[in-house]
Order: structure tokens, then sequence, then C-alpha cells
């Protein structure tokens, strides 16, 4: 198993550079777009560009990246402005050919991760090499799931790789793309200590407006970098349009962000609380929608009863409803008064919607 290595150790980004950025478009569609999106990013002092070479799609018929064409644009525009480059790979056959062109630092994409077969023929590919490999978590909260991906990574001897916290799938209504689920960062970095953190807040948003926000709370939560979609032209990019950042506000958005300074003991004290206390903001939030669902059924089973003629109040199921809620709450060792309490406020606010 290789040992896990500092960023600041892997040689790609700009001495001093806090927080480690990665960034430049979804995906590399034309020579030109890639080397305006480099000039304009290198200007804006980041050390690193990203393009998507070939990109996952949800649905078939979309655009799949441009594929080993575009490695080219990403040589030339490391050869221009001195940036290392970086792309996703998803199948062995990307790594072969982005380790034959030489890249920088390849990432697997969150879709890669949630498949260990795949993960693993990746990992076979990588055999031998030393290329740093970040590691996006899994599109669903599964958090052995992306630790395998990285034990994996380990056992075929790459040291230098970092998780990407970009989010998940989830039942539960969010503003954003994809649920931040920010405690999964927390269990992993309990799991692997000196794992480097970086999060994606372009994939979590979904939407330019919500990623100043997302960046900057990533930085209070102690990640060290940042990956971030920035495209020349945003509204005429081929995925992920309304989530990609102009040059112009990538720029305004870098000098914004308020990185903390290094660890006192003090200072790990309160990035410890702002952790947990961000642990519980996005519980809270979780706790909210799921409070809306129960209301939406709730109101749903107001309007059948209604349709049949049925009284509102059915003591015999509520009785049952907290019986079972009593000896779950027992089973998994939650207060059962509290559970008593907060239900018996919770079917009162249910009965009322239903009238
Ligand atoms: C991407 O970075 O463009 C991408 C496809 O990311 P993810 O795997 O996180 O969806
Ligand atoms: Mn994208």
């Amino acid at each position: 198993m290789a040992g896990l290595v500092p960023v600041s150790q892997w040689g790609l980004f700009p001495d001093g550079d806090r927080p480690f950025v990665v960034a430049g478009p979804c995906s590399a569609e034309s020579r030109e777009q890639v080397l305006e999106a480099a000039a304009a990013l290198k200007a804006a002092g980041v050390g690193v560009l990203r393009a998507g070479l070939w990109k996952p799609r949800t649905h078939p018929g979309g655009f799949e990246g441009v594929g080993a064409a575009g490695l080219a644009w990403l040589l030339e525009a490391r050869e221009l402005t001195g940036m290392k480059i970086c792309t996703e790979a998803g199948s062995a056959q990307h790594v072969m050919a982005c380790l034959e062109a030489g890249v920088d630092l390849l990432w697997i994409g969150a879709r890669t991760t949630a498949n260990p077969f795949q993960v693993q023929e990746i990992c076979d590919a990588l055999q031998g090499t030393d290329i740093p490999v970040l590691v996006k978590n899994p599109v669903s909260p599964d958090l052995d799931l992306w630790i395998g991906a990285i034990e994996r990574l380990q056992a075929a001897g790459i040291g230098k790789i970092a998780a990407v916290l970009r989010g998940f799938t989830t039942l539960e209504k969010t503003p954003f793309r994809n649920a931040p689920v920010w405690e999964m960062s927390t269990h992993l970095r309990t799991r692997l200590k000196d794992l480097p953190f970086f999060v994606d807040p372009s994939h979590i948003a979904g939407d330019v407006k919500y990623i100043k926000e997302l960046s900057q709370r990533a930085l209070d939560l102690g990640a060290c970098g940042l990956m971030i979609e920035v495209h020349p032209k945003p509204q005429e990019a081929l995925s992920d349009s309304a989530q990609q950042l102009t040059p112009a506000q990538f720029t305004r958005l870098k000098s914004s962000l308020k990185v903390r300074s290094a660890v006192s003991s003090d200072e790990s004290f309160s990035s410890n609380l702002e952790m947990l206390r961000s642990g519980i903001d996005d519980i809270d939030s979780r706790l909210l929608s799921l409070l809306e669902e129960r209301m939406r059924v709730s109101r749903s089973i107001g309007s059948l009863k209604k349709e049949y003629g049925i009284s509102i109040l059915q003591t015999g199921r509520w009785e049952a409803v907290m019986d079972r809620l009593r000896k779950e709450a027992d089973a998994i060792g939650v207060d059962k008064s509290m559970v008593e309490k907060i239900f018996s406020i919770i079917h009162d606010y249910s009965v009322k919607v239903q009238e």
C-alpha cells in the first residue's frame, strides 16, 4: 500500500498556492476553447487546467467528449502557459492514452468511483506509475465505495491521491444539483486521516449562483483544494452550461475566498467545531426537507379521506404509528420520550393540513 503524499509535494501547484485550484471547462470542445480557457486561467493564477475529454453522460446522444483527439490541445495549452493538465479517466484505455501523452493529473469521476470493476481496471493500468489521482465521491452517499476506490489506488502503488467531494444523488430535495452531505467528508477524513480533501463546488451547485457560498464553505471545513468549472463562454458550453463560471467570475471568486490560516491548537478546535456544526446544519436541512415531504404525503391522505368521506382523525392508526416509532427509537438508541414529543407535534400539524 502506497502511503498518502501531501498535495504540496505533488509538484503540480504553484508554491504558496492555497487553496490548490484545478480549473477549466467541463469538456474540451475545440482547440480554441481549450487555449482560451488556459490563457484566462493562467492570468488568474491557476496552476492546473482541467478539461474532460471522455464525458460520461447519463443519457446517450449527448456530447460525449472529443476523446483522445483533445489530448493535443491540452498539451499545447501546457506548452503555451506552463500550466499542468488534468483530465478524467474512466477506463484503462483512457489511462493509457493519458500516460502516453504525459498528462500531469487524472481524476476518477463519480460514476466511475461507483464501480469497483472499473476502478480496478484503472488501477491495473496505473500500476508502476506515480501520477496523482483525484477521486470524486461515488454518485450515491456510500462512504465505503469511496474509500474502496482510494484503497485500490494505494494498492496499485499510487500515493498522490486526493478525495473530491462533488455531491450525491439523494431523494431529498436540495437547492443544489447534488446534495453536498458535508458530513461524508468528516467521516472520510476520520477514516483516512492524511487524505487530502478537495471540493468540486461546480458539480454540487449545478448553477453558478451557489458556487461562491459552496467554495467558502469547503474552505471553512478544511478542504485544501477546489476543482471549479470555468468556460470562456459558458452559455455555449456543450456540457454543464449552467454551472460554469466565466473567467471574470472565477477571478472575482478566487479573490473573495478566505483561507483559514494554519493550525494552532486553538484553530484545530475551531475548525473541528466548524466541521461538526456544518454537519448539524446539513442534517437540519435534510430534516426540514423530509418534513416538507411528509406534509405533502399527509395532504394527499387528506384529499383521499375527503374523497371517500372518511374522518380525518383515526386514533387506531396513530397509536400504531407511535408504537412502531417507540420500538424503532429503542432499537437505535434514541430517547423515546423525545421521539414521542416530536412526533406528537408533527402529528398535530399533519391533522391540521388535512383539515
Ligand atoms: C466533471 O468533472 O466534469 C464530471 C463529469 O464530474 P463528476 O464525475 O463529478 O460528475
Ligand atoms: Mn462537468
